[in-house]
């Protein structure tokens, strides 16, 4: 790098060092789904997003790698070239069955998912007479701000699962342009749910259409892990619902969910799926099984909401806040980004991992620990994770 650049970018850094922002990463062992260790100290995990423990999963695990003997490691190709196997084929409409919709496309993350979807629905509003608007709830996800952004199409920010603001919105829209609403089910850094219910009656009376990210609700609610909408019998609510495949199920890359004629426009218009390497199929194979043993396996899901609702409990005992909700994500806003840090730094003392977030992930003076839980945690991890968390100062 040039000298001036060099030295630029090193006060930059020093800047956001002073002001407890810098980030870096911690080169982390993972010993199995809850278990880690850093720099030779184990831990147990209470960041991650593995809520059912299915990455050491022994049905996930064989499924990958039997795949793998079969097919190889890797894609190598986009899908339209000969990127697109028999075993996305099979993954895809697995993932179709699961969610109710009449078909599903494979993507190698979740964030290519939401670009992926958000430029489908661009390229399809921007060919209509009055254009197309987004309308995102302030909380949603980087991908999907971003995906927006890149579109270049205008958009309007709710404040949080606002559906008055929200109705206001739509009300004020001229007529012939199309209304896209961006929701998440269960907020990735809040953990309380969007009021569905509401945005379903909305839905009604306006008719726009909805993009639900079902990340961190997939494999966690509802029937067979089919999401918060199947949980509250609105599978007919998203017009596009988003999954990743990287958190509850244990593999990585993420799918849209819709009609088939959405996804064929999807597989024409999305630059986010066209011009990317297909997901290594066996990480689709693995998505497969773990489809298959949240089916079978009920008793994960149920011991995560149950483990959840208790530790959520039992903190409001203690006399901390949390966000309303029953999902496995736990926010302990603490305000100010020395405090996330020093808090997370009491808790790793304890021997429990659970990572301090801060802007610009949540908005300024909410920094946090985030704590997630996993069916796999034992209940004297979670007496330990209870201890040390009530111990910090309020
Ligand atoms: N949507 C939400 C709500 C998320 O929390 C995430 C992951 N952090 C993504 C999308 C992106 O998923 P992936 O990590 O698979 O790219």
């Amino acid at each position: 790098m040039h000298d001036d650049w060099q030295r630029f970018v090193a006060e930059e850094l020093d800047r956001l060092a002073e002001d407890h922002l810098l980030r870096r990463r911690r080169v982390v062992r993972i010993l199995d789904a809850t278990h880690l260790e850093v720099d030779g100290q184990q831990y147990v995990n209470f960041a991650s997003n593995n809520y059912l423990g299915l990455t050491h999963h022994p049905r996930v695990v064989s499924a990958m790698a039997r795949a793998v003997e079969a097919h190889g490691t890797g894609s190598a190709a986009s899908p339209l070239i000969t990127g697109h196997t028999t075993t996305h084929a099979a993954a895809e409409q697995r993932l179709a069955a699961w969610k109710g919709t009449e078909a599903a496309v494979l993507l190698p993350s979740g964030y290519q998912a939401n670009l992926a979807a958000v430029q489908t629905l661009a390229a399809i509003g921007e060919r209509t007479a009055g254009g197309v608007r987004f309308l995102l709830d302030k909380l949603v996800h980087a991908s999907l701000i971003d995906a927006v952004r890149m579109t270049g199409q205008p958009f309007r920010v709710f404040p949080h699962d606002n559906l008055d603001k929200l109705e206001r919105l739509l009300q004020e829209a001229d007529g012939a342009q199309r209304q896209v609403v961006l929701t998440e089910s269960i907020f990735s850094m809040d953990g309380d749910a969007a009021d569905l219910r509401g945005l379903a009656e909305l839905k009604r009376r306006h008719g726009f259409m909805l993009l639900l990210d079902e990340a961190h609700a997939s494999g966690v609610y509802g029937p067979g892990g089919a999401g918060l909408a199947a949980e509250l019998g609105l599978n007919e609510l998203a017009d596009v619902t988003v999954v990743t495949l990287s958190k509850a199920l244990g593999c990585g890359g993420g799918a849209v969910c819709a009609s088939a004629i959405f996804v064929e426009a999807l597989v024409n218009f999305a630059r986010a799926y066209i011009y990317s390497t297909a997901v290594p199929p066996p990480l689709a194979a693995a998505a497969e099984a773990a489809l298959e043993v949240l089916r079978d396996e009920p008793e994960r899901r149920e011991r995560l909401r149950s483990l959840a609702n208790d530790v959520r409990n039992r903190l409001s005992a203690a006399g901390l806040q949390l966000p309303p909700g029953d999902s496995p994500i736990l926010p302990i806003v603490l305000g100010n980004e020395k405090a996330a840090l020093s808090a997370a730094e009491s808790l790793q003392l304890a021997g429990l991992w659970t990572l301090p977030i801060r802007p610009p992930t949540v908005p300024r003076g909410t920094s946090r620990l985030r704590i997630t839980l996993s069916s796999q945690h034992s209940d004297d991890e979670i007496g330990q994770l209870l201890r040390a968390v009530s111990a910090l100062p309020k």
